[in-house]
């Protein structure tokens, strides 16, 4: 990085809000995948001005910028693979407002979800997005990714609850979408446009975001199935008996194994498939809907059903699903993470063709997820060190897309494109589809300077 450019920024804003050692800017040159890239330099701006006078600099300069919350994303969107800017918003975390009479919060990007959630609950309401992350994961970075998680069968994703943003372009203007009414159809809607857009169209400096009331009660049901099919079938199965879950995940032979060889709590090893379901809501109508997904499973072939007596019981169901990460890089130390999906009616056919996958190209996936969304996780275990292995996992990984396309679905459920699945992107959206959002990119970023090198690979 060019010093002339630390002067500059140096004049935005405080020394400590600028990184320039190198072992200090190693820290931002990762995310949850294997990608890497070293920043130049890492500026932690603590105002909407300072965001955009660094962008203004940057596009004067052309200098790429990598926007970054906590750096979990699993898709290589954050990783400043082209060196510059880490523009870290984890400073920006402040929540501004809980209006409980609009039912909405108005947050800084940096705020941790787990944080606002836990703040909203104290006072009756629910900010059901609820990424496996949320202890870390800031809401900029949800909403540049559209995160969802485990409740999103029921409540939907980060998208369905930004009303509206306030987000710097990548040519330091500020731009305000959307706002605090529930309907709003003023203009292109922008507040959509950019939620999902992985730091590519601006940068998110504040959000409006909706709540919902707080569900009165929760049940949950852990049940366990003798073959994947079956409980694939059970998830098909729920939703057509006319109950919503809250949630449906589902882990596989493999996953259970790990996760019992990591926790060891008890996990039946020799099970094909486990089912956790969970529902909310009124208290009579979960009592009555725990009860059919109980029926559901066992006609289907459920060895056994679970269901927690209260919050103790309900937490150690959840502890198996939540483990499941760091479980499986027991087995392998490198973990390729996808999130391709498929329409919920097809999830029993994506398991077995995952299967088939997995045994064509000698590799082991573990397969576990949103299933109840149709947003499964084949993970598969490898060693990096070993290109042959990692030959075979490529191949894997297209046949894989491949199928989630032939299945009427998508390469990603939440995860993002980012630098990881950019060279798939065309697959799915075609060339017109190309063209439109190069247009879009183009646009409002003329330099290229924002995240270079993700999403639309150029
Ligand atoms: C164990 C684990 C479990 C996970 N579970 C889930 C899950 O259930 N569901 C799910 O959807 N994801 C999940 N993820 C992925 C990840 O946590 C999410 O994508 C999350 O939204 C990333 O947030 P972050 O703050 O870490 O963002 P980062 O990783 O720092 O950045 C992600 C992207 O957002 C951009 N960005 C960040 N902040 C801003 C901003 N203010 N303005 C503009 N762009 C910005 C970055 O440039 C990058 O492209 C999981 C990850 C891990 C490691």
């Amino acid at each position: 990085m060019k010093q002339e450019v630390i002067s500059r920024m140096h004049q935005i804003m405080n020394k400590e809000q600028i990184l320039t050692n190198l072992e200090d800017r190693m820290t931002y040159a990762y995310d949850g995948t294997m990608q890497t890239g070293v920043p130049g330099v890492v500026v932690f701006p603590r105002t909407t001005r300072q965001v955009a006078e660094a962008l203004r600099l940057a596009n004067r300069e052309k200098i790429p910028v990598y926007p970054r919350g906590a750096g979990t994303g699993l898709s290589g969107g954050s990783v400043p693979e082209q060196g510059g800017i880490a523009l870290v918003l984890t400073d920006m975390n402040r929540i501004l407002e809980v209006d409980t009479g609009n039912l909405l919060a108005v947050v800084e990007p940096g705020v941790v979800t787990e944080a606002l959630q836990q703040e909203v609950e104290r006072v009756g309401l629910f900010y059901p997005p609820d990424p496996g992350s949320l202890k870390s994961c800031t809401i900029g970075g949800n909403i540049a990714e559209n995160a969802g998680g485990p409740r999103a069968l029921k409540y939907g994703v980060t998208r369905d609850y930004v009303l509206g943003l306030e987000v710097v372009t990548p040519t330091g203007e500020i731009l305000r979408t959307g706002g605090k009414t529930v309907k709003n159809v003023t203009g292109y809607d922008l507040t959509r446009l950019m939620t999902g857009s992985e730091g590519t169209l601006g940068v998110v400096t504040r959000a409006v975001l909706r709540l919902i009331p707080r569900p009165q009660d929760v049940r949950t049901a852990m049940a366990v199935f003798a073959t994947v099919d079956g409980a694939a079938e059970a998830v098909a199965e729920v939703s057509r008996r006319g109950i919503l879950p809250t949630t449906l995940e589902l882990m596989d032979d493999v996953t259970i194994r790990c996760v019992e060889n990591y926790l060891h709590m008890g996990l039946p090893v020799d099970a094909g498939a486990i089912l956790l379901i969970e529902v909310d809501g009124f208290r009579p109508a979960v009592d009555e809907a725990i009860i059919t997904v109980e029926k559901v499973c066992r006609e289907l072939g459920a060895t056994g059903v679970e269901v927690a007596a209260g919050p103790a019981e309900r937490e150690e169901l959840w502890r198996a699903r939540r483990a499941v990460s760091a479980a499986i890089v027991q087995l392998k130390p490198t973990k390729i993470s996808e999130d391709a999906t498929v329409p919920r009616s097809r999830v029993p056919e994506m398991v077995r063709r995952l299967k088939a996958i997995a045994q064509k190209y000698d590799l082991t996936m573990a397969i576990f997820g949103h299933a109840g969304d149709g947003n499964l996780h084949p993970n598969i275990l490898a060693d990096r060190r070993d290109p042959e292995e990692m030959a075979r996992v490529e191949l894997a990984v297209e046949e894989l897309f491949r199928a989630a396309m032939e299945l009427e679905g998508t390469l990603s459920g939440e995860h993002g494109i980012g630098s990881m699945k950019a060279p798939y992107l065309p697959l799915e959206v075609g060339e017109t589809g190309m063209r439109v959002m190069r247009g879009i990119k183009a646009a409002l970023d003329p330099n290229n300077i924002l995240s270079p090198g993700k999403m639309l690979w150029g």
